[in-house]
């Protein structure tokens, strides 16, 4: 069977003995792969190169790294294809929504080409007598990226681009569930020139974490994951003094207002409530309908399209949509349909029986419907992850903010409708961290940033985009004086000042 190692400095490592996980065709239920678990020493290991390589490529020119993420980005598009083949076989998503993550994580690639521009700092002339002042952006270090198996190219870069382009050099942790296409965009990063050491990978569990969070060389972690894993690592991590950005779940709402293009909305919510199984943290899980007309046709209009979906495996871009991730997962996503029935949903469309003829033993679960959801029940509280749009009724549009600011998430949201003014209300009352106006999924582009509120981040800047240089580097201000004779001073002991 295909053995997966590390890549450290600049080689690929394998680790023949140690521990091991399987890793899943899902959509056959076959284990294709084993994946190395990192050891702690292992872990380690990858810090050292990460460390060593730190002065040179620090005092690399950003203008040369720059030149080495161009060479990359070729590099990705010139192997597009292999890395979707590579996404669909571990995670299961169709060839055509692989190549639309790769797209995103490419564009975050081309955003830290640009990046020199960014690093600038800021310089006022005068601020005293005979003195000038600037801040400069310094890099941290080595820094660490632990990443989700919903997107196993596009967050990894998110990351790792951005904090290399800025100076540091890098470990990243993959899921271990679909760890082949970073790793193999590791060694693309090295074909375009990187330096060995700048960027490392190490496979593992929460083994490999916990070693990155106490290691005191790592200085910052960027986590993108579930909730109570981003919860306890912002926590560990700042308990021990590093930076940390943690991007947990999320319940995305979308409301549907009266006013609404019904027909729209209908498309806009199959595609951001099933694309990817539902495996997306800016998925739309919840959908508000406001009033019961709204709801009955939408519910109407859900239900035909939903009959309709193709499921089956992510190699047939026929399919709109493929597996779960896993067996434990799939189970978990139906027992979520059996407590909604059980606590009195009305279930629209039942997915739990769905078979993919020739895929017996892949992890499907069909598209599932519920209406008439309260907020008690734990399909709408909980972050299911799978392919079951819940519909919610309220009578008005402010119950349906209020319904969303009650959430303990607050990722994605979207307001269809037609009027300016209701827009432009829900976009300032709404404590969601990325709002959509008739965009089912506002995914930031990649020269803005990406991040949730409340229990959805853990930290102060958002990721990617232009706060990830603020996460990346350390900011330096610098006074200088060059008096002249004319200017010399005595002694003041008064706190100086341009008084
Ligand atoms: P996960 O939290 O299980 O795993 C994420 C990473 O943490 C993996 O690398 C995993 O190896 C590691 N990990 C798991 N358990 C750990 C533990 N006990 N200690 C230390 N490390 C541990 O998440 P997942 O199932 O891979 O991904 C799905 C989740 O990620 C969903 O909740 C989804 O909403 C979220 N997600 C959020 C965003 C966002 O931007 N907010 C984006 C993508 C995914």
């Amino acid at each position: 069977m295909r053995q997966i190692g590390h890549f450290i400095d600049g080689q690929s490592l394998s680790e023949p003995g140690g521990r091991k996980a399987d890793v899943f065709n899902p959509a056959t239920g076959e284990a294709i792969a084993q994946v190395s678990l990192a050891p702690a020493e292992t872990v380690h290991q990858a810090i050292e190169a990460a460390q060593a390589a730190f002065p040179a490529w620090r005092a690399t020119p950003p203008a040369k790294r720059a030149q080495v993420m161009f060479r990359f980005k070729q590099l990705l598009e010139d192997n597009a294809d292999a890395i979707c083949a590579m996404i669909s076989e571990e995670h299961g998503k169709v060839l055509n929504d692989a190549l639309g993550e790769l797209q995103r994580g490419i564009e975050n690639v081309e955003f830290a080409c640009g990046m020199p521009q960014l690093l600038k700092g800021e310089h006022s002339r005068n601020v005293g007598p005979a003195i000038d002042a600037w801040s400069e952006f310094q890099p941290l270090g080595v820094v660490a990226g632990i990443t989700p198996f919903n997107f196993p190219a596009m967050v990894p870069l998110w990351m790792w681009p951005s904090a290399i382009m800025c100076g540091n050099t890098f470990v990243l942790k993959p899921s271990e569930k679909d760890p082949t296409s970073a790793m193999f965009i590791a060694s693309l990063a090295s074909e375009a020139g990187l330096p060995n050491g700048v960027l490392n990978v190490v496979n593992g569990d929460k083994e490999a974490v916990d070693t990155l969070l106490h290691a005191p060389e790592v200085k910052a972690i960027s986590f993108v994951g579930s909730t109570p894993i981003a919860e306890y690592i912002y926590q560990t991590a700042s308990a021990n003094g590093k930076r940390c950005q943690a991007l947990g779940g999320a319940k995305n709402h979308a409301i549907v207002m009266p006013d609404a293009d019904l027909n729209n909305a209908v498309n806009a919510l199959m595609g951001a409530a099933y694309g990817s199984c539902g495996e997306r943290c800016m998925a739309i899980s919840v959908a508000v309908a406001v009033g019961d007309e709204v709801a009955d046709a939408l519910v109407a209009k859900l239900k035909a399209e939903v009959e309709q979906l193709k499921v089956g495996p992510g190699s047939d871009n026929t399919n709109h949509m493929g597996p779960l991730i896993s067996q434990p997962h799939q189970q978990k996503v139906l027992s979520y349909i059996d407590a909604g029935v059980e606590a009195g949903a009305e279930l629209v469309c039942d997915g739990r029986t769905l078979k993919v003829d020739g895929h017996e033993q892949g992890y499907f679960v069909g598209g599932t419907l519920f209406d008439k959801v309260t907020p008690e029940m734990s399909i709408y509280t909980d972050e299911i992850f799978g392919p079951v749009l819940v519909v919610v009724r309220v009578p008005d549009m402010q119950a349906a903010v209020d319904l969303i600011n009650s959430h303990e998430y607050g990722n994605g949201t979207c307001l269809f409708t037609r009027d300016g003014e209701a827009a432009r209300y829900f976009v300032d009352q709404v404590e969601v961290g990325m709002v959509g106006i008739n965009v089912p999924l506002p995914v930031p582009v990649s020269y803005h940033s990406f991040g949730g509120w409340k229990r959805s981040l853990f930290g102060d800047l958002h990721a990617y985009g232009p706060d990830s240089v603020r996460f990346y580097t350390k900011r330096k201000q610098v006074t200088q004086r060059w008096p002249s004779a004319s200017l010399r001073e005595g002694i003041h002991f008064s706190f100086p000042s341009n008084q």
